[in-house]
């Protein structure tokens, strides 16, 4: 069976130097709050080549720290709306109603699975506040007129870059675009930790002390309370892990990136729609995901050929339980593609072998 992900594998890479640093954060006796996650912090910073990095406990704390941080410090308040792309991971849009503001669901471009930048201006109300862009399946979404967007209507641009870190539009990198930028390091993401950990990337001061208050109780100096916080910190442990795998991630997504080229390349089925192969640096396929009218025919024929596929994602967020309260919406782009959808495996440590039989396996269903 060729797995979609192996994370065993993928660590395996690192097990001395992962084992290491495990024995000096068990030895220090120091787990939260110390040198190890600013260590990290400061290299994650100059790698994205923005000012700050903020440690937290995952990637859905990242998102909701900045929108908190930007209503604390009134940017936005209660009932504000935030533009989002419908057909991301319910993780976006639970950021945004964690805080009260409300989702306005924008249809992706059906090239890229990223939100149609044309249809943003339209949506813009008084009440709009900022664009979330989200970087999905790891590729770029990004365009000067955003820029420009932004100024004209005074939003803030947040960018959802769990899926893409290391990806760049020209030389600057996701999480350097926008105002603010939420990261995942879940163990299946292009940098994991072993474990839930996340971080914010900004280059400003101000949204920057805001967030490392409300993360940690709402406390800037112990005991004094500025702010009805959370606790949403980066564990040591965690920490030493990423500054470990930080160090390979552009050569992974290397990895990730020729893998893609060959798929896109050999892989020729007149069922299979294929993802559009953009500037190279402006993708880190965390996801390659293909699109096939019959969709679960196809899964099945390639779980019955030892392939392991995934679907991201089965189910948009506006037609989830949780968000009946969005509907009845029409959405037909985000529909299709939540219809159409298969993710292939694609990850750093695939074999010739196993890349060469899945385009076999596709070539002949
Ligand atoms: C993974 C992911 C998140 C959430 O990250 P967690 O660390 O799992 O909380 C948010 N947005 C997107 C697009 C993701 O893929």
């Amino acid at each position: 069976m060729i797995n979609f992900l192996d994370i065993k594998k993928v660590n395996a890479q690192y097990n001395k130097e992962l084992i290491q640093v495990a024995t000096e954060v068990i030895d220090s006796g120091w787990y939260l709050l110390g040198e190890r996650v600013k260590i990290f912090e400061d290299e994650l910073a100059t790698f994205i080549g923005s000012r700050h990095a903020i440690g937290c406990a995952n990637g859905l704390d990242a998102l909701r720290l900045i929108l908190r941080a930007y209503i604390e410090m009134g940017v936005m308040h209660e009932g504000n709306e935030i533009l989002v792309p419908a057909n991301t991971y319910i993780a976006s849009i639970l950021a945004i109603t964690d805080n009260k503001l409300i989702p306005v669901l924008v249809e992706p471009d059906i090239t890229t699975y990223n939100i149609d930048l044309s249809l943003i201006e339209e949506n813009i109300t008084p009440l709009t506040r900022a664009i979330m862009i989200v970087h999905l399946y790891g590729r770029t979404c990004w365009d000067v007129k955003l820029n420009q967007l932004a100024k004209k209507y005074d939003l803030k641009i947040i960018e959802d870059n769990a899926q893409a870190i290391g990806a760049r539009y020209d030389k600057i990198r996701t999480g350097n675009l926008g105002d603010a930028s939420g990261f995942s390091f879940y163990p299946g993401k292009n940098l994991g930790a072993l474990g839930d950990s996340g971080a914010v990337t900004t280059n400003d001061d101000n949204l920057m002390q805001v967030i490392r208050a409300i993360a940690n109780y709402g406390s800037s100096k112990k005991y004094i309370n500025e702010y009805q916080g959370l606790n949403s910190r980066m564990d040591e442990i965690q920490a030493a892990f990423l500054s470990v795998k930080l160090k390979h991630i552009d050569i992974e997504n290397k990895k990730r990136t020729e893998i893609a080229k060959y798929f896109c390349d050999n892989i020729k089925n007149p069922k299979i729609i294929l993802p559009h192969f953009p500037k190279e640096e402006a993708h880190v396929w965390h996801l390659f995901v293909i699109r096939a009218e019959n969709r679960d025919n196809l899964q099945n024929y390639l779980t019955q050929n030892n392939i392991q596929t995934l679907i991201h994602y089965p189910i948009p967020p506006h037609k989830q339980v949780c968000y009946k309260i969005l509907g009845p919406i029409k959405l037909p782009i985000t529909e299709k593609i939540h219809k159409e959808v298969l993710s292939l495996p694609i990850s750093p440590i695939m074999t010739e072998n196993e890349t060469e039989m899945i385009v076999k396996t596709i070539n002949s269903y």
